[in-house]
């Protein structure tokens, strides 16, 4: 019989949260011998890459990257990549603690780059069962997981422990979704579809596109839109009033900090939700300040030339939207205040509508039998440790989708370095506890190049 080589942990997605845990566990020397891998859908190494807009800033500290908060001493550091770039001393002139995110992904690059031979690029993770023990005794040791690459071909892999860091999926309300996706463009794919749709300049009519949404991505892409493509005609539709800065102040900033994570955990349901709906205008349909005014200014310089072409339609709802056979989107929009309805076709629709946390819950179905309602209460530890039953002794960690008990800092990079700190730590503790406990039917993997084709079964 074929026996499975056995992973102490498998990370699913390997974006910033699962690097900077490849990170942790290789400048722990106690994880040496933690067998683990990283599964990774894109072909190589992406960070947002359709929003890498040229000019495009942080909404961080570089000092909040990957490691320095947890040890700046690390070689992982943002300024040791300057230092190894050669961009150190012009870095400093620039006085700025805000770099593009142009450069913070090719940071980010440079350190998934020392993992290459840890991640599996280009494989999709689209399942994940439990392998229960021989004995009759019901327990499950280790979980299985199954991925496609990009060649069809179906892998699976045995592991003790799954890090789950997928990130948030592009959400796409109903009434848009049902309009198809021809031309109908979540700011997700931005990069990667608007040439396509706004065509070579100058040829034919210009182009109206809507920008639905009045977060930063919406702000960001309108302004990208004015700038970057001369026949174009963009509008900004937002239901609010107004495009509303983002709250970096100082103590409000406060509860990105990593020791905020304990006081929102520390609290009980209801007072962290309302702890986070406090402070979600530090991170939701908010703007930086400074892009509301470029926003501001462009419409007031054009207004200026006599040429109003881009608007901020605000107070705006968008109460239906269809396609015609000509492909034109029509959207009814009502002005909130004065109650008036009108109805505007434009070319093309870019979603700035967010994104969706629920993903891990289709990807951990399979193990729904197993684990009694826990996930669907999103019953995580403060260790980010999904809570299990005793029979289940596969650890899951979640990353990204534990806002509720963890707070507003979940889905963003700031508590990244001290993070992956305490998922190792917890890791470690559960290996040890693993390796002292039962027979396996599994033989350990010592790296990457474990599991097997499904077909070769
Ligand atoms: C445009 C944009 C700008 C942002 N800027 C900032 C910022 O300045 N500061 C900040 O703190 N936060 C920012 N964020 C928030 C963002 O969530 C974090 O920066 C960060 O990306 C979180 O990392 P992650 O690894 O959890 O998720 P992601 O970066 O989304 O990475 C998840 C990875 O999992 C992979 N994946 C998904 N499903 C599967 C699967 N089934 N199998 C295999 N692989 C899979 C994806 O391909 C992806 O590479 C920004 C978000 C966006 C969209």
């Amino acid at each position: 019989m074929q026996r499975d080589s056995l992973f102490d942990m498998i990370g699913v997605g390997f974006g910033p949260s699962n690097l900077a845990l490849a990170v942790r566990l290789a400048e722990e020397p106690g994880a040496a011998s933690l067998a683990h891998c990283f599964i990774e859908r894109q072909p190589e190494f992406g960070w947002h890459r359709g929003m890498l807009l040229d000019d495009c800033r942080m909404q961080i500290s570089f000092l909040k990257d990957l490691v320095t908060l947890r040890d700046p001493k690390s070689r992982f550091t943002f300024i040791n990549y300057l230092f190894e770039r050669g961009r150190l001393p012009d870095f400093v002139n620039l006085k700025s603690f805000y770099p593009t995110r142009v450069e913070f992904h090719d940071y980010l690059n440079w350190v998934a780059q020392a993992f290459d031979d840890r991640v599996h690029y280009g494989e999709t993770v689209t399942g994940v069962e439990a392998v229960t023990a021989p004995d009759s005794s019901g327990q499950v040791n280790s979980v299985r997981v199954f991925s496609r690459d990009e060649a069809g071909r179906e892998w699976q892999r045995v592991t003790r422990a799954l890090s789950i860091g997928i990130g948030g999926s592009a959400q796409v309300p109903e009434a848009f979704a049902a309009l198809g996706p021809h031309n109908v463009i979540h700011t997700a794919n931005y990069l990667t579809s608007i040439d396509r749709v706004v065509g070579a300049p100058q040829s034919g009519p210009r182009k109206r596109i809507a920008v639905i949404g009045a977060g930063q991505s919406a702000a960001e892409v309108f302004i990208d839109l004015t700038r970057r493509f001369p026949g174009v005609d963009a509008s900004l539709v937002i239901r609010s009033g107004a495009l509303k800065p983002a709250d970096d102040s100082p103590f409000v900033n406060e509860i990105f900090s990593p020791a905020f994570t304990d006081v929102i955990f520390a609290q009980n349901k209801d007072m962290r939700r309302s702890l986070i709906d406090r402070f979600r205008d530090t991170n939701y349909a908010v703007v930086d300040r400074a892009l509301i005014e470029q926003v501001y200014e462009m419409l007031y310089l054009q207004s200026v030339g006599g040429e109003p072409r881009h608007r901020l339609l605000a107070n705006t709802a968008i109460e239906t939207a269809v396609r015609h056979s000509n492909g034109q989107l029509e959207l009814t929009l009502r002005d909130r205040l004065s109650g008036h309805a009108c109805a505007e076709r434009f070319d093309a629709l870019l979603l700035a509508t967010g994104y969706g946390r629920a993903t891990h819950l289709g990807l951990l179905d399979g193990l729904a039998p197993y684990l009694g309602d826990a996930l669907q209460q999103g019953n995580v530890g403060r260790d980010y440790q999904l809570a299990t039953p005793a029979h289940f002794k596969p650890r899951i960690y979640l990353q990204g989708c534990c806002e509720d008990s963890h707070g507003l800092s979940d889905t963003l990079l700031s508590v990244l370095a001290l993070r992956s700190d305490e998922i190792t730590a917890s890791l470690m503790q559960g290996a040890d506890q693993a390796r002292a406990s039962g027979p396996q039917i599994e033989q350990k993997n010592n790296g990457v190049g474990g599991g097997r084709m499904a077909s070769a079964l």
